[in-house]
């Protein structure tokens, strides 16, 4: 079994499409695979149809941006029903904020020297109703205020960094409600990059059990391999099953392509068990 079930395309901020990274996780061996584009389900029904073509069976999936404690953290939510319209109405309500954050981060670029980033990262945009920190990652990077995606991030986008505007996603309450009442599985995605005291940390994980939440990533392309073994304690610890996705985006911004991971530790449940 390799199961990939965190990957993004056109829909949100990859630069692929759901059918071109349907054949690259076909390429990469994979056997069960989700597609989840932050805060969108357009790209499910082409998903699905690729993964059938490819031989390879298919959970619907999706990322949901979610603030807790001022910080933003991702929650995927596997095996949902894209036809939930509490988790349409939702997930619609998260993208229309985009757009109104989108000019206020090219608004805060201009003031620091960089202009037309606003229509810059336009240029980049796949989803007019999807517009991400990515996008003007990869205009600044173009342009040559920064020499690569990931420095774009470091330098002017990452949390906190000088172009960063403060934005209010779901509460954690809500993308774990959507989730559970299309009938899917929640899960804590990459939970390595977030910048929580070990204390904050076990008020999450505890808030999200409460809600709900069953499941963490411990293998994700976001993580070191010495956080693959962290999280695995930590979902040994709580009682969470286990999930792995490259969080896949883009060839030439990702060293870990769909498929291209070790497998999830020894002694952790798999989440994807349910759908084999
Ligand atoms: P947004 O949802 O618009 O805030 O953008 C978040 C996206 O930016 C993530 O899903 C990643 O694709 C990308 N991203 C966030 N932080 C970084 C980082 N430090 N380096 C590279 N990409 C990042
Ligand atoms: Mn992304
Ligand atoms: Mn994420
Ligand atoms: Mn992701």
């Amino acid at each position: 079994m390799n199961a990939d079930l965190h990957c993004h395309s056109t829909a949100s901020d990859g630069e692929l499409s759901p059918l071109e990274v349907a054949r690259l996780a076909k390429a990469g061996g994979v056997t069960l695979w989700s597609l989840t584009d932050h805060d969108e389900l357009e790209g499910q029904r082409e998903a699905r149809a690729a993964a059938q073509a490819l031989d390879m069976r298919y959970v619907s999936g999706v990322e949901i941006s979610v603030t807790w404690a001022a910080r933003t953290v991702h929650i995927v939510g596997l095996g949902v029903d894209t036809h939930c319209p509490a988790l349409a109405q939702g997930l619609a309500d998260i993208r229309h904020g985009r757009t109104g954050r989108g000019i206020q981060i090219g608004e805060r670029l201009a003031a620091l020297g960089i202009p037309g980033a606003w229509e810059g990262a336009l240029r980049y945009v796949s989803n007019s109703d999807l517009i991400s920190r990515t996008h003007f990652a990869r205009f600044m990077a173009e342009a040559g205020y920064a020499s690569s995606v990931d420095d774009a991030f470091a330098r002017w986008l990452g949390d906190g960094k000088p172009g960063y505007v403060t934005h209010r996603w779901a509460a954690l309450a809500d993308a774990v409600g959507w989730i559970l009442a299309a009938g899917g599985v929640p899960v804590i995605a990459h939970p390595g990059r977030y910048q929580y005291t070990p204390t904050q940390f076990d008020a999450f994980f505890g808030e999200f059990i409460d809600l709900g939440g069953q499941a963490i990533e411990v293998v994700t392309g976001s993580h070191t391999p010495a956080q693959y073994i962290e999280y695995a304690d930590v979902a040994r610890r709580y009682g969470f099953e286990a999930s792995r996705g490259s969080d896949f985006h883009a060839l030439r911004e990702d060293a870990i392509t769909p498929g291209h991971l070790p497998p999830l530790p020894a002694g952790l449940k798999p989440v994807w068990e349910r759908w084999l």
